[in-house]
């Protein structure tokens, strides 16, 4: 019988839901291994760093990366991984737009190393920051060096395809294995989720206006929310507009509005700033200062529009804070 083909699931900066949405395959694990051989897999397989650098140039069919990219050896792993691998999967939010972590580019280095080290009431204010390099008579130690800025995962390697999502649905992912499996994969770049936005396949759709005037908006906790209506037409900050379709429209289904984390359809460029724009073209109010006194509502603007597509927008990063 002919070898299975290898892939590969590796993790940079990363929460572990990723890895947690392909053990979510429950029974369809067992689809993807009657299919491939699962050659690394640091979350769940023991396997070394020397298992990848020993197998040939395009020796795994595919690596499935999740995670932004955040210290030097994610960066190396990817490098790596990239030359190994006949196609590179960015793997959810984080890989694909930068994703949560993302946001710690509202923050330089150095601001995130004292918070962590310094500023915090447990710690002392003069205590020593994790080193890249540490000699003493007897050991040298290394530690992956903490980058300034979190990258996505095609700001450092070339990726072939992405699976949106945090984490992605396991419809999505079901789709994408089974595309790569049968060899039936779309052109280079693709998103593997529909084209579409997730209004259009809202059960809620119905009940969301052509137009929309909205006089104020509110947090899910501040209203009793309609479990029938359009949560946007209600006034709550629903994202779907601005969001690709793809998760069944999860988050509406349980009475709680869309963050976005399927990211933008293509035809957006910078999510965050369309869902801006969308929203501001919402509200009734026309003038500036009646638009800012509505989204004065909102509690962090950028953890709003940019939740999980800091780093792959325009912005790519943005100080609001440095010492
Ligand atoms: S996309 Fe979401 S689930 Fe996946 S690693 Fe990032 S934060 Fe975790
Ligand atoms: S705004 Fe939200 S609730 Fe309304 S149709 Fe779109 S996804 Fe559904
Ligand atoms: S409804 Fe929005 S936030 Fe929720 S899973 Fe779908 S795309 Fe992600």
């Amino acid at each position: 019988m002919p070898d299975k083909p290898k892939i590969a699931l590796y993790w940079c900066a990363s929460c572990g839901g990723c890895d947690e949405a392909v053990v979510d395959l429950a029974e369809g694990v067992l689809t993807l291994t009657d299919a491939v051989d699962i050659a690394f897999w640091p979350v769940a397989l023991d396997g070394k760093r020397s298992d990848v650098e020993n197998l040939a140039d395009g020796g795994l069919l595919a690596t499935l990366i999740n995670g932004a990219v955040r210290n030097s050896e994610q960066e190396e792993m990817a490098h790596l991984l990239r030359a190994k691998s006949q196609y590179i999967i960015a793997f959810g939010a984080c890989a694909h737009l930068g994703g949560i972590p993302g946001l710690a580019n509202l923050y330089s280095s150095q601001d995130i190393l004292s918070a962590a080290f310094n500023d915090s009431p447990t710690t002392e204010p003069d205590a020593v920051l994790p080193r890249t390099n540490t000699l003493d008579e007897m050991h040298a130690l290394g530690l992956p060096e903490f980058r300034e800025t979190v990258k996505t995962l095609d700001q450092v390697i070339a990726v072939d395809y992405y699976i949106p999502g945090c984490p992605p649905s396991r419809k999505v992912v079901s789709e994408a294995l089974r595309a790569l499996v049968s060899g039936e994969l779309p052109d280079r770049g693709t998103v593997l989720a529909p084209n579409i936005a997730l209004c259009e396949e809202c059960p809620r759709k119905e009940s969301k206006p052509e137009k929309l005037s909205l006089e104020s908006l509110h947090r899910t906790y501040g209203i009793e929310i309609d479990p029938e209506k359009c949560l946007l037409a209600q006034g709550i900050v629903c994202l779907g507009m601005g969001t690709r379709a793809g998760c069944d429209a999860a988050c509406i289904r349980g009475n709680m509005p869309c963050t976005g984390c399927f990211g933008p359809s293509d035809r957006v460029r910078d999510q965050g700033a369309k869902l801006l724009s969308a929203l501001a073209s919402s509200l009734s109010a026309t003038e500036t200062e009646a638009i800012d006194l509505a989204l004065a509502e909102l509690p962090d603007e950028v953890g709003t529009f940019y939740r999980y597509s800091l780093p792959g927008s325009l912005l790519q990063r943005a100080l609001v804070h440095s010492k």
